[in-house]
């Protein structure tokens, strides 16, 4: 009887490890996801500038974006450059989030004011808010167009159009190689 009470309490101990054990992996697969979700907190060391709370106007040289900023993202933000349509990551993206600036942080739009556009580039009928951009004229290329420049950086971001959706009739037509994406978290 002894031999046989002391197998059970080594088959509930061994149980009670694999218990533990399985239990112990559950949780480590948890900080695994736990630590996916924070990546998307966005960060650029390389850019001390950028910053998804600060506000404050940014008035740097020419040279100092271009050391700071990805040669792609540079030639958008800095020189207007346009990104070819159908291109870029945001155009058709349809999650729930927030888009910043990619040069600098700046909140720019929520994911509630994207719309399915067919022109190739992502779309919103309303910046985030009033500061988030800045609206200026532009003749560049024979047309005459109004460009949209980041509130805070002042990077190029893309033009605006009045052929959007209620409830503004506003395009933001925006280069996806300027914004960044961070998802709202489940
Ligand atoms: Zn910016």
């Amino acid at each position: 009887m002894k031999t046989l009470e002391s197998v059970s309490l080594k088959i509930i101990v061994i149980l009670s490890l694999i218990i533990v054990l399985t239990l112990s992996t559950c949780g480590q697969s948890r900080n695994v996801n736990q630590s996916a979700l924070n990546m998307n907190n966005i960060s650029k060391p390389e850019n001390p500038y950028y910053s998804h709370t600060d506000t404050t106007k940014l008035n740097l040289t020419d040279a100092e974006w271009k050391r700071i900023l990805p040669e792609e993202l540079y030639e958008v933000s800095r020189h207007a450059a346009t990104e070819r349509p159908f291109t870029g990551k945001y155009w058709n993206a349809d999650i729930k989030g927030t888009y910043y600036c990619a040069a600098c942080g700046r909140r720019l739009f929520r994911s509630e004011a994207k719309f399915a556009s067919t022109c190739g580039w992502p779309s919103f009928f309303e910046q985030e808010d009033k500061k988030s951009t800045i609206l200026r004229p532009d003749s560049s290329l024979g047309m005459e167009r109004t460009e949209v420049l980041c509130g805070r950086c002042g990077g190029h971001l893309g033009h605006i159009f009045d052929d959007g959706p209620p409830p503004t009739g506003k395009r933001y037509c925006m280069n996806s190689i300027a914004l960044d994406f961070i998802p709202d978290n489940e």
